[in-house]
């Protein structure tokens, strides 16, 4: 089979299987999104792509945008950052509170929350306009105008974002942030706003695959070492205490989001995405892991 079948016929397939989990409820805004939706976009490196279902419509990335915010931290502070933020799986949820108390407000990783607020903090130090300036970041590599924040998902969040205004204020009780939580939560919940396609993220991301340079726009985003580095991060640490599973059963570097979106890399080959907005109870897309474990067995194409 080729790609385009192996793709049309998981599509057909894992659609029509019966649903499990639920989408997000504490950004209620996310509830207005259709839960049926099911698109997947495979971006390649010679910049063809096949696209099945809702792979053109628009979703909210969440926490998928965490692996461009610290592309960008990496990018203009180096090495640092990682005195801030550490490079381990955090084996709990996204949120949790009890880590960042036991590891004194450094996070464990920068794709847990709090390790992404810490990332926000450098950038809120390191950029002028740091929501603008994120966005033109993003937009260059993806050499796409058109991509957004959405004001309702980040205000949605905000109003009652408890548990994450918690975590920040925590991480400033421990003295891990140089700028005001306030600022910091508003940088948070607009990065994790980011409104993109299936296609959009796959392009975006090919980066990742492409030791650090995009081919879309030619952007060198990250040096050959950095771009290793955030793939080892996105095995390890991508799905929070599911990443274990992740790599074993579907066997690349990725990321997951609570909008419903999984984006996985093959370096030197491709990037995928999955966006199917029902979650299991670790917050990650159920069908998009199902569909990407079956891509991997079918295609015969994991990293290992
Ligand atoms: N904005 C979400 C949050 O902060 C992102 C979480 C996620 O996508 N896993 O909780």
């Amino acid at each position: 089979m080729d790609i385009k079948e192996i793709l049309n016929s998981l599509h057909t397939k894992i659609k029509s299987l019966p649903h499990q989990g639920e989408q997000a409820t504490y950004i209620p805004e996310l509830l207005t999104v259709d839960a049926d939706r099911f698109g997947v976009y495979v971006a390649n490196l010679d910049l063809t792509g096949i696209g099945v279902g809702d792979y053109e419509q628009a979703f909210s990335i969440q926490s998928i945008a965490k692996v461009l915010s610290v592309s960008l931290a990496y990018q203009l502070c180096g090495e640092s950052i990682w005195s801030r933020v550490g490079v381990e799986p955090s084996g709990t949820a996204f949120n949790s509170l009890l880590q960042l108390e036991a590891d004194n407000g450094i996070p464990r990783n920068p794709f847990i929350n709090s390790g992404a607020m810490v990332i926000c903090d450098i950038l809120i130090t390191a950029l002028d306009d740091p929501k603008e300036d994120f966005l033109t970041f993003v937009k260059t590599i993806a050499n796409n105008p058109t991509l957004s924040y959405s004001t309702q998902i980040a205000e949605s969040e905000k109003e009652i974002g408890y548990r994450n205004i918690a975590l920040c204020n925590l991480i400033k009780s421990f003295d891990n942030l140089n700028n005001e939580p306030d600022e910091v939560l508003d940088f948070y919940f607009n990065l994790c706003s980011l409104e993109m396609s299936c296609e959009a993220v796959a392009k975006l991301f090919l980066y990742l695959a492409n030791n650090g340079t995009c081919p879309i726009s030619g952007t060198d985003v990250l040096t050959l070492s950095q771009s290793k580095r955030i793939n080892a991060l996105m095995q390890t640490c991508g799905f929070y205490d599911e990443s274990g599973e992740f790599s074993f059963k579907v066997g690349l570097p990725g990321k997951s989001g609570v909008g419903g979106g999984i984006v996985a890399i093959h370096p030197d080959q491709y990037a995928i995405v999955v966006w199917s907005p029902r979650l299991n109870a670790k917050g990650n897309s159920y069908k998009g892991m199902l569909f990407l474990e079956e891509f991997t067995s079918l295609t015969e194409q994991s990293i290992f």
